[in-house]
């Protein structure tokens, strides 16, 4: 069929008419892209990673406690990395740091066995008092297939549903932030026993997730706490 002049001129018309389409919904595209990605930065993700150049964290006070070495409990395997930190409750009501310490202290008369080995970096007590009972440059038994590369805290609690006394918190969220900035971690390194093999440790934070996420904020926050600018936290 041989096309009319008219009929040509029209096709071209409608030719160009789509080509022009095609560029402004490119344009409006582009436009709406632009748009989304500083609304999602500036709003929508506000957290974005820290500085640590720019943190400086204070060591909260820490009695030295060092196991003596044995195979249950203070192998002195050496922690070639530190990838993050663990969070323990004792499971044992009304126990106070000393006390389990000195059940990891016990393991060394019992036989090497793997249910005698446990032990961990830290343990606070339901003062807030912090027991150090592994030196950080070796492995602690607490956490199972992150021993390798992990920081270990076991938290006293008062009574079964293994909430953490104020006092225990605090000193808590100060270890936290003073090993993430020695670590350069961020707060989604900090993770529960249960992040590990599923086993219900940190009971009351296992429960309550929301309760766990106020924890790893109470950290990011005492971490900006301790920033010298505000521009330690890089906009990305
Ligand atoms: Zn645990």
């Amino acid at each position: 069929m041989k096309l009319t002049k008219k009929r040509k001129q029209q096709i071209r018309r409608w030719l160009v008419l789509a080509l022009a389409a095609g560029v402004i919904l490119l344009f409006v595209l582009s436009l709406l892209f632009t748009v989304f990605r500083f609304v999602y930065h500036r709003y929508v993700k506000p957290e974005s990673s820290l500085d640590f150049t720019m943190i400086t964290v204070t060591a909260p006070r820490i009695e030295e406690q060092i196991l003596t070495p044995n195979k249950n409990s203070r192998p002195e395997i050496v922690l070639e990395e530190v990838k993050g930190v663990v969070v323990h409750y004792t499971a044992n009501p009304g126990t106070d740091a000393e006390a389990n310490r000195n059940y990891f202290e016990s393991r060394k008369d019992e036989a090497d066995a793997a249910e005698n080995k446990v032990s961990s970096h830290f343990i606070i007590g339901l003062d807030g008092h912090i027991i150090q009972c592994i030196p950080l440059d070796e492995v602690a038994y607490a956490s199972n297939s992150r021993n390798k590369d992990t920081i270990s805290i076991e938290c006293c609690h008062p009574d079964k549903k293994g909430k953490f006394t104020k006092k225990t918190y605090d000193s808590l969220i100060r270890l936290l932030a003073w090993l993430c900035d020695t670590y350069e971690l961020e707060e989604d390194q900090i993770i529960r026993h249960y992040d590990v093999t599923g086993k219900e440790c940190p009971l009351y934070y296992v429960k309550h997730p929301d309760a766990w996420e106020t924890l790893r904020k109470d950290v990011r926050t005492s971490l900006l706490e301790g920033m010298d600018d505000q521009k330690a936290i890089q906009r990305n």
